[in-house]
């Protein structure tokens, strides 16, 4: 449980960070909260040569509203999301989704920015940022570009961060008075990781579901949109049969992980159970 030797950097400006990265490629890695990296080298399945800790960079810290949308610093932390007022009064769901995440602990050291980044397949972040359709702003080499949330996660602990790219913001449109979002998460006993985690963002018209998005986390190698749920409720009346027909729906399409947890079948059903609920408690 002792990492291997690195050599140590703390940057306090974003383009020394990026220098430091493109200086040293493949050998570096950025350290955030330093809740997954840590424990991933200390079990040596990562041992970089070059830490570039980027936790001294105030420009990636914060929260702010600006033209319509939330601005998270990537450096953000659950704790400072699940106790923002900002955060609870524009978008609760995410707040929520912030104070499902590990322990105490782990909520004031890790980010949302090595959290999306570092994805993990059962991590509980990036099931609320695919249902709030976010952006997520990158910065490397050759300057700034931004990323769908849909775009963005590739498969196991895979992202369209290159080796060379910092995660600097993430984008949330801030919904209207008939969107309601909500987090659902079953936790692993042990380590409090999404066995099943199901954010919804629903917008109501009436009793209709003018539109509706899903983002489910822990079922399958990578994050995923429930498009098949969402397009069968889309223009539906909220009724429970049209809900549970729609939830049915949840892991159409995806193959669901099998591990030590939980079975396929187990993770597939609870996709359902969960997406079920989510809906429910969103348009209620
Ligand atoms: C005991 C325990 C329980 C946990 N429980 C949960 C849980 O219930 N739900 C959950 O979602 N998570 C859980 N976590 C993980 C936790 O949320 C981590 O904080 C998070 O996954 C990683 O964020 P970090 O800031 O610690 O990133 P780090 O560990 O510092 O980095 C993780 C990876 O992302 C890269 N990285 C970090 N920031 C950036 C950036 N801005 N740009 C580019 N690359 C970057 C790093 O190079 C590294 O590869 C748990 C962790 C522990 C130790």
């Amino acid at each position: 449980m002792i990492p291997g030797s690195f050599e140590y950097f703390a940057p306090t400006a974003l383009d020394e960070a990026l220098s430091l990265l493109q200086e040293h490629g493949d050998d570096a890695k950025v350290l955030a909260g330093g809740h997954s990296l840590i424990p991933t080298m200390k079990l040596r399945l990562a041992e970089p040569a070059v830490i570039i800790d980027i936790g001294r960079i105030g420009s990636l810290k914060g929260i702010s509203e600006s033209g319509g949308k939330l601005v998270i610093g990537a450096l953000t932390t659950h704790h400072e999301l699940e106790s923002s007022d900002l955060v609870q009064q524009r978008v609760p769901v995410l707040a929520q989704t912030a104070s499902e995440i590990g322990d105490v602990q782990v909520r004031n050291k890790g980010t949302i920015g090595g959290s999306l980044a570092h994805a993990d397949p059962a991590a509980d972040w990036p099931a609320t940022i695919l249902a709030l359709d976010a952006d997520l702003q990158i910065t490397g080499p050759n300057g700034e570009r931004t990323v769908k949330a849909t775009d963005f996660f590739q498969g196991l602990y895979e992202t369209d961060l290159g080796d060379d790219e910092i995660l600097t913001a993430i984008h949330v449109s801030i919904p209207d008075a008939n969107t309601k979002g909500t987090y659902l998460k079953l936790h692993q006993v042990a380590s409090g990781f999404a066995l099943t985690g199901v954010a919804v963002v629903l917008t109501k018209s009436g009793d209709t579901c003018q539109s509706v998005s899903v983002g489910i986390t822990g079922v399958s190698d990578a994050p995923y949109r429930a498009s098949g749920v969402e397009s069968a409720l889309t223009g539906a009346a909220l009724t429970a049969d049209n809900i549970a027909a729609a939830a049915a729906r949840a892991a159409d399409g995806i193959t669901a992980l099998e591990d030590i947890h939980a079975s396929q079948a187990y993770r597939q059903n609870l996709a359902q159970v969960y997406t079920r609920r989510a809906i429910e408690s969103a348009a209620s």
